[in-house]
């Protein structure tokens, strides 16, 4: 392990209690360290999906499925950061520093004949997976199977790779089942929702054209903003179908249903056209709903109805792909570790705008420090030291490479994926983004920096910081002329300040002559000055922190 201080304790949002009641603060709990065949990544970013929200609330209890043992109460499976250390088999693969990404498949087995076929270990019977049968991103520090780790390519920020990890290869992997080929219709319902938009994102960078709808004129906005061709708004068009085909003529080719609600499932048949595919994501809590469609549609309309999980290690490298070419940007809602419960009842509420991001808080100080000895894994690459900030610098500059088009490439919104049963989040349709979402940045702590930032860390809340390195409003961005100009008028000012007190001074004798009066009057107009020189901060000065220093 070298010089790499790794420390013995970090914090972690650990479950708590069981069912509605749920919570999961954060504690301080053991690093667990790698394996021969792992590695421990230092999380940055972890997404927070509707299945962890499902997990800690026991929500799908009723299927057999609740957090094991394994985890300690901790879940999370869209963690991205830094790897910080390197089990002994792992070592011809990654090093210190290298960027790393958690998703919910945590490992296969590699031997069955799902692992084997080469498309499909995703339905390994041995898998494990982040935050139901291991240890999930919720913490500091989190393990990683070497093997089965994705690497997050330079050009995607770790804010952003966390929520691909799971939401966008989701998005990504239900196109590409569509089966729509360019130039073809896909319609997304729900398409401003949190797989939504990044299922229009996708889409559009695969060539569909997009039929988008939702519900209100600020997500069309939007949808057609990220990419979508029509726009049908579902409160205020009465059919549907009849709408999507006079846009398409036959219907579309595919639909995605990535709505959790039984209507969804009722309706995606006939917006198809003849050998339409329906692709089933969303997870509604009634059983029993099979794309419910009359058979004797699917028949002489010969449609596919196909379903669709979150992605394999390859599906994962390609979503992230699109991100890195900044095709694709998710929106984000940003919080720390802290924020964990706040979140799920957002989400419960469909109160949540994109997809959320949780920091990991490095505030509590002074943690002991790991005897290295006894660590089992000796450092591959000692020149990178852990939790200086060079590794996490190296992980921001990546980041500031990053081609951002624009801020559209930073919106969107809502609703968030679940791999697993029962989830009651996809429901976008219903309108879960707030009317707030649809500008521009939906974030809520703005910060891209990942260097520690020492007390502020505590309070990341506070912590107000540029939107990215091509903000306009970061002074090192302003124009020359604008520099040039700010920077002359604030020499001015200095010189009318110190020349309009100076200049009366010798003129006190003169003036009290001229006018008869005596030299102490004569005097108010220097002092007179200085009296608002010395009283004016101290009401501008305040005023300008309440209310601002632009003209409203
Ligand atoms: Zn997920
Ligand atoms: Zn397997």
């Amino acid at each position: 392990m070298g010089s790499l201080d790794i420390p013995k304790k970090q914090r972690a949002a650990v479950k708590q209690g069981s069912g509605h009641d749920a919570k999961a603060p954060v504690q301080e709990v053991d690093v667990q360290m790698p394996g021969p065949d792992q590695i421990l990544v230092k999380i940055n970013w972890t997404g927070l999906c509707a299945s962890d929200k499902s997990l800690i609330h026991d929500e799908w209890a009723a299927f057999g499925v609740a957090m094991k043992d394994e985890t300690k109460g901790i879940a999370g499976h869209e963690g991205a950061g830094v790897v910080v250390a390197v089990g002994e088999n792992m070592r011809h693969k990654w090093k210190n520093g290298d960027r790393a990404g958690i998703k919910w498949v945590w490992s296969t087995c590699g031997e069955c004949e799902f692992c084997l076929n080469g498309v499909d270990e995703l339905h390994c019977p041995k898998q494990i997976n982040a935050g139901f049968t291991t240890q999930g991103t919720f913490s500091q520090y989190c393990v990683s199977d070497g093997r089965y780790t994705t690497r997050i390519p330079e050009g995607v920020s770790d804010e952003e790779a966390g929520p691909i990890m799971c939401g966008g290869v989701t998005a990504y992997v239900a196109c590409k089942r569509s089966a729509v080929k360019p130039g073809q219709w896909i319609v997304l319902p729900g398409a401003g929702g949190g797989l939504g938009h990044f299922a229009v994102q996708y889409a559009k960078a695969m060539g569909m054209r997009i039929i988008a709808i939702d519900g209100g004129a600020e997500k069309g906005e939007l949808c057609k903003k990220l990419g979508a061709e029509e726009y049908i708004d579902f409160t205020s068009t009465k059919d549907i179908a009849a709408e999507v085909t006079r846009i398409t003529t036959y219907g579309a080719h595919g639909v995605l249903v990535t709505a959790a609600t039984a209507e969804a499932y009722a309706s995606a048949p006939n917006l198809l056209r003849p050998g339409g595919t329906v692709v089933a994501v969303g997870l509604p809590k009634d059983p029993s709903v099979i794309a419910g469609a009359p058979p004797i549609l699917l028949c002489l309309k010969r449609l596919n109805v196909v379903g669709s999980v979150t992605g394999t290690l390859k599906d994962v490298e390609e979503a992230l792909s699109f991100t890195a070419r900044g095709l694709v940007h998710p929106i984000l809602t940003k919080g720390t570790l802290d924020d964990v419960d706040k979140y799920c009842e957002l989400m419960i509420a469909g109160k949540l705008p994109g997809r959320a991001v949780l920091k990991q808080c490095f505030a509590k100080p002074a943690f002991a420090l790991m005897d290295l000895h006894t660590s089992p894994d000796p450092q591959a690459d000692p020149r990178v030291p852990l939790d200086s900030p060079t590794a996490d610098v190296s992980a921001s500059e990546r980041r500031n490479a990053r081609p951002e088009k624009d801020n559209d490439g930073d919106q969107s919104a809502s609703t968030l994926h679940s791999p697993q049963a029962g989830s009651s989040d996809e429901a976008p349709t219903q309108g879960s983004i707030p009317d707030t979402v649809n500008g521009v940045r939906s974030e809520q702590v703005v910060g891209t920096d990942e260097k520690p930032r020492g007390q502020l860390e505590q309070y990341p809340d506070n912590l107000v910081d540029f939107d990215g390195v091509d903000d306009k409003d970061n002074p090192k961005n302003f124009s020359t002329a604008r520099k040039w100009a700010i920077t002359t008028s604030m020499g001015l000012m200095t010189f009318v300040v110190t020349f309009a007190s100076t200049v009366f001074s010798v003129a006190v004798e003169p003036v009290a002559e001229e006018y008869n009066i005596s030299r102490t009057t004569a005097t108010l107009g220097v002092s007179l000055f200085l009296l608002g020189f010395v009283f004016g901060p101290l009401i501008f000065g305040p005023a300008s922190e309440a209310y601002g220093r632009r003209t409203p």
